[in-house]
């Protein structure tokens, strides 16, 4: 008898989680990838077509085309999943029945969540760049932007990417002087963190980098309000940031869905996974890969990657009847652009801060420095993602698990 899996969401996570299953399994097991459209974009590009970096025609590729051989594919609407049945609810009411279902739709913004950012001003004042349609937007404005306060805003976490509206600010502080006009803009990151970034040591350098760059930095502000006419982000705290021109990370939610089905998220539609097997907590025949899962992880692309390894080889081993690996280990990896063509990265896990060293070994790439080798890397990653990630290949010395070596445990704290 076939068995099939299904891969809700043909993303980054549903992209490579079906072409290594594809790879790693028998021709009897069917794999079926289901997803609302067929523009699969890659969205770490969404952070350089506002400053002209990028255009979208680049980053923007059809889904089905990421798929290998053998991997069937739906474009179609999700309704709801009926754990009970082991079966999917399409949004024509049609019926996808599961032995394996991977979850694999990510995070979905909510910018309606928040009073007034949809209102007066949107896309006029007020933008984001984490859209196709923002991040175009905001390109627009840019140009004719000349001066005032610039505002960048993360409404809440959790967001994909955290560390994307700091590289904005560095970016548009290159950007500003470029044009000959840094010094008419006041730039300002508005947080509700109580630092640059959660993790401390990472923290102290990126807080140390915006000061180097004259940008303001406003921490623990939960926005409540988005006044886009008055030029207001008003807290919930009663304390305003006024701005000219506002970029706004909205709040993020799981897939609507999963809030249709029932026992399988959270209040916030996220879905409840190991922490280290990636099976949700659900059901053991649900598996959870990428923006999906509510793991105390980034929400980045390299999480998704590291996760494929791990994810693939307990579903082959849940179908053998075998015990689950339970290796994932938080492993996460982000280079942050700086602008000036010169970028840091991160690398950590669960246990490990990001810490300054080298990557993968004691040498390599820099960690939590400037350099010019990773800004390269930042953007060697595009084609990286079509042509390695995508297809489910692993990286040359790089698996799953977090590298120790050239990490300094005990860093000098600025
Ligand atoms: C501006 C920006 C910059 C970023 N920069 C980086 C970076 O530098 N490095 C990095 O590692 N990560 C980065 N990321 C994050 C990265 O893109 C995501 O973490 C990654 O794409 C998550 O993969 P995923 O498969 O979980 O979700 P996605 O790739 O978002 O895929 C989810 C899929 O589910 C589909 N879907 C949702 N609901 C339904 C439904 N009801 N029915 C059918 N289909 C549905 C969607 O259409 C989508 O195709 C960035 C993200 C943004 C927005």
């Amino acid at each position: 008898m076939t068995t099939r899996i299904v891969v809700l969401g043909g993303g980054t996570g549903g992209t490579l989680a079906a072409n290594r299953l594809r790879r790693d399994l028998d021709d009897d097991v069917e794999i079926v990838v289901v997803d609302q459209d067929d523009a699969h974009v890659y969205q770490p590009g969404l952070l350089f077509v506002p400053f002209g970096l990028a255009h979208l025609d680049e980053i923007v590729r059809p889904r089905q085309r990421q798929l290998h051989h053998g991997i069937g594919y739906r474009q179609a609407a999700v309704d709801h999943v009926e754990l009970d049945a082991d079966r999917v609810v399409l949004g024509d009411r049609s019926v996808l029945d599961y032995d394996v279902l991977v979850v694999a739709t990510g995070s979905t913004l909510v910018p309606e969540e928040t009073e007034g950012l949809l209102g007066p001003g949107w896309m006029e004042k007020v933008f984001t760049f984490y859209t196709p349609d923002g991040a175009a937007g905001l390109h627009d404005a840019l140009t004719w932007f000349d001066g005032g306060r610039l505002v960048v805003n993360i409404v809440d976490m959790p967001i994909k990417c955290p560390v994307a509206p700091l590289e904005f600010c560095f970016l548009a502080d290159w950007y500003l002087q470029e044009l000959g006009i840094r010094d008419r803009v006041e730039l300002t990151y508005v947080t509700p963190l109580d630092g640059a970034f959660t993790k401390p040591v990472a923290s102290a350098t990126l807080a140390g980098l915006l000061e180097e760059k004259g940008v303001e930095l406003v921490t623990e502000f939960n926005t409540g309000e988005v006044d886009g006419p008055g030029g207001r982000l008003v807290s919930y705290d009663s304390r305003e940031v006024g701005f000219d021109l506002a970029v706004v990370v909205p709040l993020h939610s799981g897939a609507a869905y999963v809030g249709r089905s029932p026992g399988l998220g959270d209040e916030l539609n996220f879905v409840s996974t190991d922490e280290h097997t990636l099976q949700s907590k659900a059901r053991p025949n649900v598996f959870v890969i990428g923006d999906a899962a509510n793991l105390p992880v980034s929400k980045a692309g390299s999480v998704t990657h590291f996760e494929g390894e791990v994810l693939v080889e307990n579903i082959r081993r849940f179908l053998a009847g075998e015990a689950l690996d339970a290796s994932y280990d938080g492993h996460a990896s982000c280079f942050i652009e700086s602008g000036f063509h010169k970028a840091l990265l991160i690398d950590f896990n669960y246990d490990t801060e990001p810490l300054p060293g080298h990557f993968p070994t004691s040498v390599g790439l820099p960690l939590l420095k400037e350099s010019r080798l990773n800004h390269l890397g930042k953007l060697m990653f595009q084609s990286f993602y079509w042509h390695s990630l995508l297809p489910g290949r692993d990286i040359p010395g790089v698996g799953s698990a977090m590298p120790a070596r050239g990490k300094h445990r005990e860093p000098s704290r600025p």
